[in-house]
């Protein structure tokens, strides 16, 4: 095994990832560099989500290890690592019957301990967390009974109020319409970039990935094709191999970002 002196915040270290006997990567390697607001795109099925999870410690690698701060990820405890690392994961699915407010409350499991009662902080993290995803109106509702999109956002601020430095997010905008997907958009942005905060998100939209991404990590059949800022990486040949897309690149005249733009056959 090499040891190397790296800025990476969480790292997955030769993993071989799979269900059973269906393997899914082999041998993978990824950084995730600490402040970085990371974005993981590819076709479906190549293994974002299951690599994402591995990278938040509920799936064990077949073999190779995920080091969190440079520690073991296994072998830290559930509440430790929740204290740093927050998944939105991609379908999750709520209790029955329970209210907005009371799902977004969860996120603050990692900071309880059984002799507290709930604090100000607690609070104040829930409070803020329903601001930011734009849905305190709908506090006292059954989350069952919202759409989609305003379900969605519900998640969102449920992984917010955990308040970790580090946040994993799967297709976080999924779901939600044009408008409330650039919010969130901006919404991470601003977490990365005044706060400080570690992001990876998987994204299916490849021009908001190339928007918001600082590092851009693409994967194909679970292995890493590409890693890069997207000015460096992005390139017709790169969207073709991995997606068998033949596409136009042009530039984004707002961010000056690679723009994809589909030829269709
Ligand atoms: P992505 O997120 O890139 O769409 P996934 O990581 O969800 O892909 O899936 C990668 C592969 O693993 C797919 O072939 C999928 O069918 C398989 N897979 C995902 N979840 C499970 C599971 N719980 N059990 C068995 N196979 C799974
Ligand atoms: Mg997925």
């Amino acid at each position: 095994m090499t040891q190397q002196s790296t800025q990476a915040i969480l790292e997955a270290q030769s993993v071989t990832l799979s269900y059973e006997q269906h393997i899914v990567a082999k041998d993978l390697s990824v950084d995730i560099p600490e402040g970085k607001f990371s974005v993981i795109v590819g076709p479906n099925g190549c293994g974002k989500s299951t690599l994402l999870r591995t990278l938040s410690r509920l799936l064990i690698p077949q073999s190779g290890q995920v080091l969190l701060s440079g520690q073991n990820i296994h072998e830290q405890s559930t509440r430790a690592v929740a204290k740093t690392l927050g998944l939105l994961p991609q379908s999750a699915i709520a209790p029955d019957g329970i209210k907005v407010i009371d799902l977004v409350s969860r996120g603050r499991f990692p900071h309880q301990k059984w002799f507290q009662p709930w604090s100000e902080t607690d609070q104040k993290a829930v409070d803020m967390a329903m601001h930011a995803t734009g849905i305190a109106e709908f506090a006292e509702i059954n989350v069952d009974q919202l759409s989609g999109g305003q379900r969605q956002r519900v998640w969102v601020a449920m992984a917010l109020a955990q308040e970790t430095s580090l946040l994993l997010l799967d297709e976080p905008t999924t779901y939600l319409d044009i408008a409330h997907q650039i919010e969130l958009m901006d919404l991470f942005q601003d977490l990365n970039r005044l706060q400080g905060n570690t992001l990876v998100a998987v994204l299916h939209d490849l021009n908001h990935a190339c928007r918001y991404a600082d590092h851009l990590i693409v994967m194909k059949a679970g292995t890493i094709i590409a890693t890069g800022a997207p000015n460096e990486i992005v390139t017709e040949q790169l969207i073709e191999q991995v997606f068998g897309l033949p596409c136009l690149i042009l530039d984004d005249p707002i961010s000056h970002t690679p723009l994809i733009i589909p030829r269709g056959r």
